[in-house]
């Protein structure tokens, strides 16, 4: 038996139907391994029986932890307390929702012993509705072009991290997570796998059109200031136009004397620049409240339960946030 461990890492928001599936799934491919492993559970505030599901498996099998949130603080949050708290040499990060085939993991573990910092599942869109997924690769192709760092469709939270990657992203102190554009920024070598998409069985999707559309935005102002650059391109631009139509109506003025009717443009020009100004001060409306928010240095989660005895290691992450 090999001595490292693996720690899976299972963000729960009312999932109680799918908690015991999730740990056979686990449990039975790890049985084909020769590792060590604990599966961290980290319960977002559950309103269902979430929590006593888990404190009830936790008591019948010693590889599962737990982690309850006293509230919840959304699935960043509680991906990053799994982090903070797992002890494996490598990381496995799953839905509850078995959306993520264990099949998987012994991928990830192949591609870990291959020396892989990060071993990202990549999953294609099949079973999507057309018109998310054609939201989405514009979304991406947008995106791309706006931030610095790559994110890629279909390439979330399925993965595997080494301790190595589980170190760098600690050293993110951020407090608004997107964690998409962190696994990204800390680069490190990456082996892509991909699986098909599985369709969610038992409980609901936490995803609401309005819960994707600042996810959205979050993507592209999380990572630069290239929102605000255009800004002040498109002010630029305007400007210059302007000052080139200030420069022809006062030399037709010259020639031909005032001109009263003006109603068109006059009325185009407060619109238009209304328009973009608004526009503007949302964007940089967007990046002060990011600000506010960093400035408190909030705690990302609070804990109500656990079973994971405090080591003076992971008093150390934390003391960082
Ligand atoms: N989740 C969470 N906190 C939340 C929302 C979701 O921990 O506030 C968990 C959820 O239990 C699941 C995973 O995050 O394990 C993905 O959620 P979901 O299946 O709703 O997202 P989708 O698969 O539709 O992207
Ligand atoms: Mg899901």
């Amino acid at each position: 038996m090999n001595q490292l461990t693996i720690s899976f890492i299972i963000p729960s928001y009312n999932e109680e139907a799918n908690i015991a599936g999730v740990l056979n799934a686990i449990t039975k491919e790890m049985k084909q391994q020769h590792y060590q492993f604990e599966i961290l559970f980290i319960d977002d505030g559950s309103t269902d029986g979430t929590m006593e599901t888990i404190q009830q498996l936790a008591f019948d099998y010693p590889v599962v932890k737990y982690l309850s949130f006293t509230r919840n603080f959304g699935k960043e949050a509680a991906v990053l307390a799994g982090l903070q708290h797992a002890k494996g040499e490598a990381v496995i990060m799953m839905d509850a929702d078995l959306q993520h085939p264990a099949s998987m993991v012994g991928h990830f573990i192949k591609g870990f012993e291959e020396g892989y910092d990060q071993v990202i599942a990549k999953r294609n869109r099949k079973g999507d509705s057309r018109f998310r997924s054609a939201i989405s690769s514009a979304y991406y192709r947008i995106v791309n072009k706006a931030v610095d760092v790559r994110l890629s469709d279909g390439e979330g939270d399925f993965r595997l991290l080494s301790r190595k990657a589980v170190q760098a992203l600690l050293t993110l102190s951020e407090g608004n997570r997107f964690s998409k554009g962190l696994y990204s920024w800390i680069g490190l070598d990456q082996k892509i796998i991909s699986y098909e998409n599985v369709a969610r069985e038992k409980g609901e999707t936490k995803w609401s059109i309005s819960k994707l559309l600042n996810y959205g935005i979050d993507g592209i102002i999380s990572f630069n200031n290239k929102p605000l650059r255009l800004c002040f391109y498109m002010g630029t631009i305007i400007l210059m136009l302007s000052l080139i139509y200030i420069g022809i109506t006062f030399f037709q003025i010259l020639q031909n004397g005032i001109d009263v009717p003006g109603y068109f443009t006059t009325i185009s020009a407060v619109l238009f620049l209304g328009g973009i100004q608004l526009v503007c001060m949302g964007i940089i409306g967007e990046y002060i409240g990011r600000i506010y928010y960093e400035t408190k240095k909030r705690p990302h989660y609070l804990i109500k339960h656990t079973n994971i005895e405090k080591s003076e290691e992971n008093e150390v992450y934390k003391s960082r946030f």
